[in-house]
């Protein structure tokens, strides 16, 4: 099996000169990143960081954040990406259910972490960037790299899984190496050339591994933007010549709506990806129309590191599916009784192959529960078409059970996505006395549309079941989104009268 830290000396050993990272003016090559990343293994080790112990890393997209994970991987640690947003109790939370030994982190902004680090016990770095140059300078870069097993634990993402609080998917270096690769070759079919643009963050599975690991499995250029911002990203496309771009669907609305966006020279794009949640086809549609680039679509989760399935660019593309699984994972969908749905059905899709984690850090009840028999269960729905690829429906849990009859929110959001004057929709349900639950449906409008709430009710009603259409519409400025860019439903609230 491949391995991320071999991925690296390889890029670095082929094209030492070629550019790996580039923030703003500053670049970062294959030779500099690997020597870096050697010294962080020194200086792990001074620190008395032994393999198998847990670094976490708590920062924004910046080339720290790649030097310091390639690092704790080259001394045999296991790396804990977390988001630098999170606050004191969701800080210590992580920190002492990994059981973290230090918290690389920048102190600018960064004072709840570094509480919810005293309050762990884990000890706190610094990481502004001329301090941790001079630091690292300090120490001569570790020459051997500790030698991993394929089923070691490389990664715990924190996710919250399909339930409960966040969980630690703990995933292997050959699963996540695997998944780089594939990523990297048969999904991207990326080269030396390729410049691809990380402003995915960098803690979560998608850009972790889509852009940061597999650019590195291929000797590319990631360009790395702290946080998306439509305009920055349009501009970082032109400036820097990008050729692959990966992001979530918001993203994707958020640059079709820039006012940016017709005057944009994207002409150096040749891939954009999208994942993470499903890609409305109108969306998709207008996007490739607009910027001349293809999007091809991807599935997969935290704990499958991330990739499942896939449009592959040597098969038809399926607007509004998932494509296929990648190679070496498989799929299946099961209905309520755990048995294979036939073609054509709507089952819980379930996974295996060497991307799995090896379970949730420490929790082998909630591993159980998820993988009980070799099997990850993903908590998603889907159907299988008549070509063999596979489109999700929505996620169990957002289901809505109205008067009896199942509610797909993604149906009648893929609807509003078709009029012209949604700029952003999401279907979900409320609680409701007589029928159990209720459909309603949030959502923001181009500015200056006149289109009324009644207007869109009406525009549903008369084109889906009656039991579907939204008998509540919300017209909000914003959908709250996670820090990913997906849209966090459970957070919406109605709007003030
Ligand atoms: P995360 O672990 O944060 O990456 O979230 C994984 C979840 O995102 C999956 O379980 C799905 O519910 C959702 N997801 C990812 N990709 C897609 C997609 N292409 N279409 C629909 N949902 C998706």
């Amino acid at each position: 099996m491949p391995n991320l830290v071999r991925c690296l000396l390889e890029s670095a050993q082929r094209h030492p000169e070629r550019p790996a990272l580039r923030l703003g003016t500053a670049t970062v090559t294959y030779a500099g990143l690997d020597e870096s990343s050697a010294r962080v293994a020194a200086l792990l080790r001074s620190l008395g960081v032994t393999p198998g112990d847990r670094v976490a890393l708590m920062l924004p997209n910046v080339p720290e954040f790649v030097t310091l994970y390639y690092g704790i991987l080259r001394a045999g640690g296991v790396v804990v990406p977390m988001n630098p947003l999170l606050k004191e109790r969701e800080a210590r939370y992580h920190l002492e259910d990994s059981g973290a030994a230090l918290l690389f982190v920048r102190h600018d902004g960064a004072a709840e972490a570094v509480r919810g680090a005293a309050a762990a016990g884990t000890r706190v770095v610094g990481v502004e960037p001329a301090a941790f140059a001079a630091l690292l300078d300090g120490h001569e870069p570790l020459s051997e790299p500790v030698a991993a097993e394929d089923d070691a634990v490389a990664v715990i993402l924190y996710t919250s899984g399909t339930t409960g609080r966040p969980k630690g998917a703990a995933l292997t270096h050959g699963g996540l190496a695997h998944n780089a690769e594939v990523s990297a070759t048969s999904v991207q079919q990326l080269t030396c050339e390729d410049v691809i643009l990380g402003c995915l963050p960098l803690f979560h599975t998608f850009g972790q591994t889509c852009a940061m690991n597999a650019a590195v499995h291929s000797g590319a250029a990631l360009t790395l933007l702290p946080r998306f911002a439509a305009g920055a990203v349009l501009d970082a496309i032109a400036g820097d010549r990008v050729t692959v771009f990966a992001g979530v669907p918001t993203m994707y609305g958020a640059l079709l709506h820039d006012p940016a966006a017709p005057g944009a020279d994207v002409s150096s794009l040749r891939l954009c990806v999208s994942g993470g949640a499903s890609l409305p086809v109108e969306l998709l549609h207008d996007f490739e129309r607009t910027f001349g680039c293809v999007i091809l679509e991807g599935y997969g989760l935290s704990e499958t590191s991330p990739v499942v399935t896939f449009n592959h660019p040597d098969r038809p593309r399926r607007a509004g599916s998932v494509g296929t699984p990648i190679r070496d994972v498989e799929v299946r969908l099961l209905g309520e009784d755990g048995m294979a749905v036939p073609p054509g059905a709507v089952g819980e899709l379930v996974v295996r192959g060497p991307n799995l984690m090896q379970g949730y850090w420490r929790r082998p009840e909630e591993t159980r529960e998820a993988v009980p028999d070799g099997w990850l269960r993903t908590g998603d729905l889907a159907r299988q078409d008549e070509d063999g690829s596979y489109s999700i429906v929505d996620r169990k849990k957002d289901l809505i059970i109205r008067g009896g009859y199942n509610v797909y929110p993604r149906e009648i959001e893929e609807l509003l996505h078709e009029h012209p004057d949604v700029v952003q929709a999401a279907v979900l349900g409320v609680p409701d006395e007589r029928l159990g639950e209720e459909v309603v449906a949030a959502v923001v409008l181009r500015p200056g549309a006149t289109t009324g709430a009644a207007d869109l009710r009406t525009y549903v009603k008369q084109r889906l079941a009656p039991y579907k259409y939204p008998r509540h519409v919300w017209l909000l400025d914003a959908l709250p989104l996670g820090p990913t860019g997906k849209i966090l439903k459970r957070a919406i609230t109605a709007p003030r009268p």
